[in-house]
């Protein structure tokens, strides 16, 4: 018998899918040595996910990866409904937002994949196995351990402080630890097609045909690649419609079959499911092992790339003994309502397109046309289908010193100058870690000497935010960024104008001059657990 391969890390990535693939690339650019454990020789050949949304895009910002992967993708869309005439009964623009990034980008998944695992080797630190099938995890008060084998039949051993399972819905550390998936699973079956068409290249963007006869969407990818989704009704054979004839017949009235290039067909039935929780001890859920939602608003994948950026900065700075083990818990905290919300507005999008009786459906287009003919009621129903990069619980400070609106919301992006006048996004100026960023004010002058002890303990990079270039003054340490637009001014509103962001963008606690020890400390003790 093989002599067992020893592997050890700090950090544990089961599945090297987009998910698991992200947290390394996070992991590595906050230096902390990760082992993925991948079960197939590759990244995927075939596209599941299609959409990136503004969050993911940021993330990719974070990872150093969006210049890299932005080629590949197309950057925000018209969006639109039409019933079984034609008739436009809603339309949305996913385009531009505030956070710096499209809305809504489309993406060629095994493309996307290879350049998230490309991204890994720029990092010692990371290690990324193929061909590594875990078969068990178990954990004691020191470690997580996870036992497999490789294709060769080797078997290995790796052993980490922390294991994170991100091996999509069947997931191996669910079942090990015993979590249940609460919700409900959808038998409703889709046709699922992927094509390169050149004929429809100018075509839509997104559009979902509302049609009760057949409901259906498109979405236009890069590189002339094209999605297409189709419902089966319950007394149709299923399998019939991978039929080269069938899928002819369903793509004729919208483009010439001949020229269509066929990369992907299969049929998928969803699931609204949650995980009930997404920790035990030393092991995390994140990704498809922790929710898995309807793909009508293009956020399966995307919730995972979140558990990502929400988690990967808190191992680290436990692993780095810069936190108390207990900030681990404010994942969970954070993460699973924020997933909740989503999948119903999935289901609600779902529930546009979905229906199949006649009368269902004319009453649908009745209520959509006559939202969609004035402006509030449109901004009302687009903002229902849209969920605010904003979280609760946790490490928020939403209570005490420091609370105020933005507690728990993602800093808008504006573009911004440096002090040697180097254009850029906000992010592209901060460091990854803690920032203490005052609007119109100087953190490092300003702070008393015993609320700059709390920002050096948190390692936070000060910085200065101005709506003109001001000459730096000599005492000062804080990078000097103009915001000319005054878009941060704006964005923050009656809230106080000295903001402590976390490493993944989101605002933890906002304060005036008079009261940063109490919010700085108020901050701490969330990031504890204490309150
Ligand atoms: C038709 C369809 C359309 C979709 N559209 C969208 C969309 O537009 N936007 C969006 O955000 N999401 C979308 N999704 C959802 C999205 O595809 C998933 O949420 C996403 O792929 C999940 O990523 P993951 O990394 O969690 O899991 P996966 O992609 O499933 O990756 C898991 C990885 O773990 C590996 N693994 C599993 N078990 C083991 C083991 N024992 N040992 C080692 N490795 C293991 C697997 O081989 C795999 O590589 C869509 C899904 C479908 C089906």
């Amino acid at each position: 018998m093989s002599e067992v391969t020893q592997l050890r890390a700090d950090i544990i990535i089961k599945g090297a899918g987009p998910v698991g693939l992200s947290f390394a690339n996070l992991l590595g650019t906050y230096g902390i040595k990760t082992l993925v454990l991948e079960q197939n020789a590759t990244t995927v050949e075939e596209p599941r996910a299609i959409g990136l949304d503004v969050e993911s895009g940021r993330a990719l910002q974070a990872m150093g990866l969006e210049k890299i992967t932005a080629p590949d993708m197309i950057h925000g869309f018209e969006l639109d409904y039409l019933n079984a005439k034609g008739d436009t009964i809603l339309d949305l623009e996913i385009n531009a937002s505030p956070y710096g990034r499209a809305q809504m980008s489309s993406f060629i998944q095994p493309i996307f994949e290879q350049q998230l695992c490309d991204g890994t080797n720029r990092f010692d630190c990371v290690d990324v196995c193929f061909n590594h099938r875990v078969d068990q995890i178990t954990q004691t008060n020191d470690e997580a351990i996870a036992t497999g084998v490789t294709s060769d039949g080797t078997p290995f051993e790796a052993r980490a402080k922390y294991l994170v399972g991100c091996g999509g819905g069947k997931s191996l550390v669910r079942k090990t630890i015993g979590i249940k998936m609460l919700g409900y699973s959808n038998p409703q079956p889709w046709l699922v097609i992927d094509t390169i068409d050149p004929g429809l290249d100018n075509g839509v963007g997104v559009r979902f045909f509302c049609d009760p006869a057949r409901p259906a969407m498109t979405m236009k990818k890069a590189h002339k690649h094209r999605r297409w989704e189709w419902m089966l009704h319950p007394d149709e054979v299923h399998e019939d419609f991978l039929d080269q004839s069938r899928i002819d017949a369903l793509l004729a009235p919208h483009t010439d079959p001949s020229q269509v290039t066929m990369l992907r067909k299969c049929i998928y039935s969803f699931n609204s499911i949650v995980a009930e929780h997404y920790r035990q001890g030393r092991l995390f859920l994140a990704g498809d092992a922790a929710h898995m939602m309807p793909p009508f608003a293009g956020q399966g994948m995307n919730s995972g790339i979140r558990d990502a950026v929400n988690l990967s900065w808190k191992l680290a700075a436990v692993i780095k003994g810069d936190a108390d083990p207990a900030l681990l818990d404010s994942y969970e905290k954070e993460r699973r309502k924020h997933v909740v919300a989503l999948t119903k507005i999935a289901n609600r999008l779902g529930s546009i397109i979905m229906p199949t009786q006649k009368w269902r459906a004319a009453l649908r287009d009745i209520v959509l046309k006559t939202m969609t003919r004035f402006a509030v009621t449109k901004e009302l129903l687009r903002s229902s289908f849209l969920v605010a990069p904003k979280l609760a619980g946790g490490g928020f400070v939403t209570s005490g010193p420091g609370s105020s609106a933005r507690s728990g919301e993602m800093i808008i992006q504006p573009n911004v100058t440096n002090a040697k006048g180097a254009s850029g996004m906000l992010d592209d100026f901060l460091s990854p870690g803690f920032v203490v960023l005052g609007i119109g004010h100087d953190p490092s002058i300003e702070l008393s000497p015993e609320a700059l002890e709390i920002c050096h303990t948190l390692n936070a990079q000060l910085v200065k935010v101005s709506t003109a270039n001001e000459p730096t003054s000599a005492t000062s340490d804080a990078v000097q960024l103009c915001d000319a637009d005054g878009a941060l001014e704006k964005w923050r509103g009656d809230s106080p104008a000295i903001i402590l962001l976390r490493p993944d963008r989101f605002v933890g606690v906002t304060f005036a001059q008079e009261n940063a020890v109490a919010a700085l400390s108020n901050f701490t003790e969330h990031m504890k657990g204490r309150t």
